[in-house]
């Protein structure tokens, strides 16, 4: 069994205040298009999404990165089309809170997968070299197999990107594809 995680498809990530930019507006046909699929097909798809709070002094991010993704504001809506998709499939799309890089890190994600016996995840979104490389370690570690759709992840940093394609594949063992679409 598989699943489909989209991480971090959101404004501020595309084009807000921590924008990956015009590489993440170019991913948005086929992560919508993926996303769209895997629902028709029954599979089980998350909705992976970073969630911040306003003037957190605590959160090592803060000291990182502009403010993004805060609860409640439009930066941390889904962009474009892919809200579409939600909206219309909210009864079979599970949504996760994330406050790390990893969509594993201090959520349900692990017990969401295992008691639907999935065994596979199929990572798209961004940013490739951030939130979906630390994702897919997690998932190297828990014992999941990786399928990353290339043509379906992004980055602001082309290096980063081409780097964490490489590492999927030679060191966590993932498929690297294109989506067929
Ligand atoms: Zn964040």
């Amino acid at each position: 069994m598989k699943a489909l995680i989209v991480i971090d498809y959101t404004y501020d990530f595309v084009e807000g205040n921590l924008p990956v930019g015009q590489p993440a507006i170019d991913i948005q046909e086929t992560i919508v298009a993926l996303t769209q699929k895997y629902v028709d097909q029954d599979d089980f798809v998350v909705m992976a999404v970073d969630l911040h709070e306003e003037n957190d002094s605590y959160h090592p991010e803060t000291a990182l990165f502009p403010p993004h993704n805060i609860r409640g504001t439009h930066g941390r809506e889904l962009y474009g089309d892919l809200a579409d998709v939600y909206n219309r499939n909210q009864q079979s799309i599970y949504w996760v809170d994330k406050s790390r890089y990893s969509a594993f890190c201090g959520t349900n994600l692990d017990i969401a997968l295992k008691e639907r016996g999935i065994t596979e995840v199929h990572l798209v979104g961004v940013c490739t070299d951030i939130c979906i490389l630390h994702t897919a370690v997690d998932a190297y570690n828990k014992g999941y197999g990786i399928t990353v759709f290339e043509d379906a992840v992004a980055s602001f940093n082309p290096h980063g990107h081409e780097w964490a394609l490489e590492h999927f594949k030679g060191s966590l063992g993932a498929q690297v594809i294109r989506s067929s679409k």
